[in-house]
């Protein structure tokens, strides 16, 4: 990124001049770079500021192309408040949405889409990976269903882009959400992928200049575009492995955690991120355990969105979980940093501080 905040500090849209040429040259190499990571082409990203922006030119754009056609838009209960609200204003102006449950083990159920599909429908959005309980939807059977009924089909992969290997065309996805800093990329910038063929229709949301494709008016950023493309490839090129990785010190983490006993996995067992593990403690108060473990690990029991919010998970309520297990709930988040030692240290951190809590309670 640093060169290109002080030697080629071009403007990607002068093409008029050697400056621009540079600037543009570096974002058609990064919008290749990502279109190659989902198997799509690069006309078809759309640079953002990120998968919250991503969401709402996805929803509100697609609401506001297709309203002729129908009103109702179809997602899940356990989605990203950035569906959710987009969604929740949506419904403010007329439409309808159909929110829908899902298993105890965090995934949705085939069956349940089949039938909430109505010949008004024309949107599905359904989220790759879940950030706060990893578990990996299964995509391309969803994108299955939509593209059997033509309707559009988008995801929020903020949480799986560069982590778990994505396919806008095995999945039949249209539309979908990236952002760079889920991958160890700059914050402040991603990007959202529209199918060109079948054209869909999206209504942009921000109009000035025209850029990307009028789709997204404003100046690109070119040092945050080249570092969120190399987030993106660094990502790709250690999946595997980091993969392989990651499982196994996340296997290590739950079987150190075991011994303690009236433990509830958060999500499903195996369909998850690498480097999620949630899990909710019985017999102990939540906000006593992150206090508790302040010193020792860097923890959260929700998302960092939510954090103004005192209110249980909406995810964990999704899987059946009670309020007090919902609030007795912590999301382990392991990382290309995270090593065996780290985990050893955080087994004897939890197990330490749950007892010590349980033995008070
Ligand atoms: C982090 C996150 C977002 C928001 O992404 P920003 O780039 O911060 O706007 C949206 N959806 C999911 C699933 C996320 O994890």
């Amino acid at each position: 990124m640093v060169p290109f905040f002080t030697e080629y500090f071009g403007n990607p849209a002068s093409l008029t001049h050697m400056y621009g040429w540079e600037a543009e040259a570096a974002v058609t190499q990064a919008r290749s770079t990502l279109a190659a990571a989902i198997n799509a082409s690069p006309e078809e990203i759309i640079f953002t500021s990120g998968a919250t922006e991503a969401n709402n030119l996805a929803l509100k754009g697609i609401a506001e192309a297709c309203f002729g056609r129908g009103r109702h838009i179809i997602t899940v209960q356990t989605e990203h408040n950035a569906v959710l609200d987009p969604c929740a204003y949506l419904a403010s102006l007329g439409f309808e949405v159909t929110y829908l449950p899902v298993q105890s083990n965090g995934l949705v159920d085939l069956d349940d889409l089949e039938k909430a599909f109505r010949e008004d429908t024309i949107l599905v959005s359904v989220m790759a990976a879940n950030n706060e309980i990893g578990v990996l939807q299964p995509l391309a059977a969803i994108g299955e269903q939509c593209r059997d009924r033509q309707v559009v089909f988008h995801s929020d992969a903020a949480q799986a882009i560069g982590k778990i290997s994505l396919d806008v065309e095995a999945m039949h996805l249209d539309l979908l959400s990236l952002t760079a800093h889920k991958v160890y990329g700059p914050k402040g910038i991603g990007a959202l992928y529209v199918r060109r063929r079948p054209r869909v229709p999206l209504a942009a949301q921000l109009h000035g200049g025209g850029h990307e494709r009028g789709l997204r008016s404003g100046t690109l950023y070119p040092p945050q575009i080249v570092g969120f493309a190399k987030a993106v490839e660094l990502g790709l090129a250690d999946m595997a492995v980091e993969s392989t990785r990651l499982t196994a010190l996340r296997q290590r983490l739950w079987q150190g955690l075991a011994p303690l006993g009236q433990l509830h996995l958060n999500g499903h067992g195996t369909q998850r991120l690498p480097g999620n593990l949630n899990v909710s403690f019985e017999g102990v108060d939540g906000q006593a355990l992150l206090l508790g473990l302040r010193g020792t690990v860097a923890l959260s029991s929700g998302a960092a969105c939510s954090t103004a919010s005192t209110a249980p998970s909406h995810v964990l309520k999704a899987l059946g979980r009670s309020d007090a297990l919902a609030y007795a709930s912590l999301r382990f988040g392991l990382g290309r940093l995270t090593t065996a030692d780290q985990i050893n240290q955080v087994v004897a951190g939890v197990v330490a501080t749950v007892q010590a809590l349980r033995q008070m309670a």
